[in-house]
């Protein structure tokens, strides 16, 4: 274990007692503080353990990332809000049943509808190669921050030009 050397909470990073730092690790798989570990008690669905070692990663990469927000229509697994993505990290049953396949389908397409992306994140790429995968995520997450800005420059500049037009 690595992450003994600094005791913080993954979530809100207040620095935590190396006693509370283990306790949760050891209850929830999370270094959280007492009080995100109140919000994490409070959690409807509780994310997998795949979710949560993505969500640590991520955050130890500094990246604003939120574990089991509520969308407009569903909890989604991580969400990135800064950059309006959506993770969700899947089981094999995601690619085997139909039901569920169709079902993640519409969810992409509603989120899109709300300007997310949604990236899907099958649970070997976590489990198996955790590093490469939140580096590809950090990149995909830079890249689309860069579209969002470039969009609302865009949409600035026509909403400029639509003005000019009426005076
Ligand atoms: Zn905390």
């Amino acid at each position: 274990m690595n992450y003994c050397y600094d005791h913080y909470c993954c979530r809100c990073f207040t620095t935590i007692p190396k006693s509370v730092y283990n306790n949760s690790f050891e209850n929830v798989e999370l270094p959280l503080c007492i009080t995100c570990q109140n919000w994490f008690d409070r959690l409807c669905v509780k994310p997998t353990s795949c979710a949560k070692k993505l969500f640590r990663h991520l955050r130890e990469r500094n990246i604003k990332a939120e574990l089991e927000s509520k969308g407009k229509f569903k909890t989604v697994d991580i969400t990135v809000e800064s950059a309006l993505v959506h993770i969700e990290v899947d089981g094999s049953h995601h690619n085997l049943n139909a039901t569920t396949a169709i079902k993640d389908l519409w969810r992409t397409y509603y989120s899109m509808k709300e300007a997310y992306f949604t990236l899907r994140i099958p649970n070997a790429a976590i489990r198996h190669d955790i590093e490469t995968t939140v580096k590809i995520i950090s990149g995909i997450i830079i890249e689309r921050k860069k579209q969002l800005k470039r969009f609302r420059e865009l949409q600035f500049i026509q909403s400029r030009s639509e003005q000019q037009k009426i005076f």
